[in-house]
């Protein structure tokens, strides 16, 4: 399943090779288990930073022990708590963030990003975003509740101001067992 388009991780990786380059300031929303933060930490370079947050510890310990092994470690600050509360951590501008939404893959199902404080992190990620940053958010909703989460965050990007963001929303038209939809804002005014 390498091909260019045919799966999510791809398709943001596709994404983070082009816009994510050496010295950034990036997100990673959901960390889980590392494997988002560990190609943004090889893409920012020594001079780059990476902030990741997770609710759960076992998400958190996983991707250390990633980073670790990768010797990425420095440049990444790994956050014990909700996305929603991003701006008691992060001061300066970002480049680039992500959030892979939905429940921690070899983990607790029942631990799942939800509607209101996915959408409050959303909010605050974009007013720390410079111009020409993009937010990628991949809304896997197969789960319970994932569907009303989905709905929810289509519902608040429909209405930004279509001068400052540009908004676009990727769906794998052709594939069975709910395929993640890929929501892409890119920060223009
Ligand atoms: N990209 C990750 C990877 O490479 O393994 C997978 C992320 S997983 C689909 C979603 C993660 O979001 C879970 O680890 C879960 O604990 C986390 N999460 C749920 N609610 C959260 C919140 N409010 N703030 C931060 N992380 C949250």
């Amino acid at each position: 399943k390498n091909n260019f388009l045919s799966n999510a991780i791809n398709i943001s990786n596709n994404i983070i090779n082009q816009k994510v380059k050496e010295g950034m300031i990036v997100v990673d929303a959901t960390v889980g288990n590392g494997n988002d933060t560990l190609k943004l930490a090889q893409k920012v370079g020594e001079s780059g930073k990476v902030y990741g947050f997770d609710i759960q510890k076992l998400a958190i310990d996983n991707t250390t022990d990633l980073l670790n092994k990768n010797r990425f470690y420095n440049r990444v600050s790994l956050i014990h708590d909700s996305h929603a509360n991003i701006s008691n951590y992060i001061r300066d501008k970002i480049d680039f963030a992500i959030f892979n939404l939905g429940y921690l893959p070899k983990g607790d199902h029942s631990i799942i990003t939800k509607p209101d404080s996915t959408i409050e992190a959303i909010k605050s990620i974009l007013s720390f975003l410079h111009i020409n940053g993009i937010l990628i958010v991949v809304s896997y909703y197969g789960h319970k509740g994932g569907i009303k989460e989905k709905n929810e965050i289509e519902n608040y990007l429909t209405i930004l101001n279509q001068k400052k963001f540009t908004v676009l929303k990727m769906n794998f038209l052709n594939q069975i067992n709910n395929p993640p939809i890929i929501f892409c804002i890119e920060k223009i005014s």
